[in-house]
């Protein structure tokens, strides 16, 4: 009986690995097709200061324009490109890519303190990463000052000698450091202390339901507050209320990005929001 069942059980799992495997595949070959195919597009959202209201930077979000199934959005295939090793080409098109229309925007006069970049775990950990920024700001002429690379604190918290190493690399150069989706993962306090990152950015899941749940807010006013304390900025993610913006005003949050001020939008819808500064928000 028990073999019959552990038969059953296997076969069951085969045939679902062999799915998943057969998919993963497809995927695989078809990402790499991608990158030679100029199937990649960034996005670009609003980084709005809270208290003038004005853009101060953009986040560059991939999107892949396949040719049969349309649009597919980051969450369903940077796991598969992080798997597949693939993540460290298409993140290497991205720096450059995000770097070369920041650098364009600031040739034709607009005013862009930032361009935030996502930094995926095995790409951060990738042989020459520094070298690859450097090279990447070089290129396109960006001052380091401009780029801020937003990595999570997965990436950060794990095997936190190295990490302190490449980030106090990038530091020197000039480039800017942000924690994303904080408060989803474990942070070491200490660490907070020691690296040297500039930013925080309060995962959606806190704002989400900011207005009617009192322990989101109590968990978004402590990081407001231990941000501020320790000179950093911190930044609402998924501010899609002016209700939430009120609220995170009154905690002294000092900067938000969300719907309520832009979904990411094209390169070309990007270049007349920076033109039409200083933007504007209802209140
Ligand atoms: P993230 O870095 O936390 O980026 C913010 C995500 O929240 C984006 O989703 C953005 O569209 C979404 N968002 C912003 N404001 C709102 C809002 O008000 N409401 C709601 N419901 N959503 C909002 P997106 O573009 O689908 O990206 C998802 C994730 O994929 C990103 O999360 C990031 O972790 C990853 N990702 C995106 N682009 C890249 C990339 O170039 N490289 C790497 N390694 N990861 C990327
Ligand atoms: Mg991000
Ligand atoms: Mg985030
Ligand atoms: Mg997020």
């Amino acid at each position: 009986k028990a073999k019959e069942l552990g038969r059953n059980t296997f076969q069951f799992y085969s045939r679902e690995m062999n799915t998943a495997t057969l998919e993963r595949l497809m995927m695989e070959s078809s990402l790499r097709h991608a990158l030679t195919g100029d199937e990649f597009e960034l996005h670009y959202q609003p980084l709005v200061c809270l208290r003038s209201g004005e853009i101060v930077g953009v986040e560059a979000l991939i999107r892949w324009c396949h040719r049969d199934l349309g649009v597919i959005m980051p969450d369903r295939f940077i796991p598969v490109a992080e798997e597949t090793g693939m993540i460290n080409p298409i993140g290497d098109w991205v720096l450059f890519e995000a770097c070369r229309q920041a650098q364009a925007w600031i040739d034709a006069g607009l005013s862009l303190r930032t361009m935030a970049v996502n930094v995926a775990p095995v790409q951060f950990r990738q042989a020459g990463f520094v070298e690859m920024v450097a090279g990447a700001l070089g290129t396109t002429g960006l001052a380091a000052e401009r780029l801020e690379l937003e990595l999570t604190e997965r990436t950060v918290m794990h095997d936190a000698e190295f990490t302190l190493g490449t980030l106090s690399a990038l530091n020197r150069m000039g480039v800017c450091l942000s924690l994303d989706d904080f408060g989803t993962g474990y942070s070491s306090l200490a660490y907070l202390k020691r690296f040297p990152v500039g930013k925080l950015k309060i995962d959606r899941s806190f704002i989400m339901d900011l207005e009617t749940d009192a322990d989101d807010r109590a968990i978004a006013s402590t990081i407001v507050n231990m941000g501020s304390s320790l000179r950093l900025t911190v930044l609402a993610e998924g501010v899609e209320t002016a209700e939430q913006l009120a609220l995170l005003r009154q905690m002294g949050c000092s900067m938000v990005q969300g719907y309520h001020f832009s979904r990411p939008v094209t390169a070309a819808r990007m270049t007349e929001l920076l033109r039409d500064q200083p933007f504007r928000y209802e209140k």
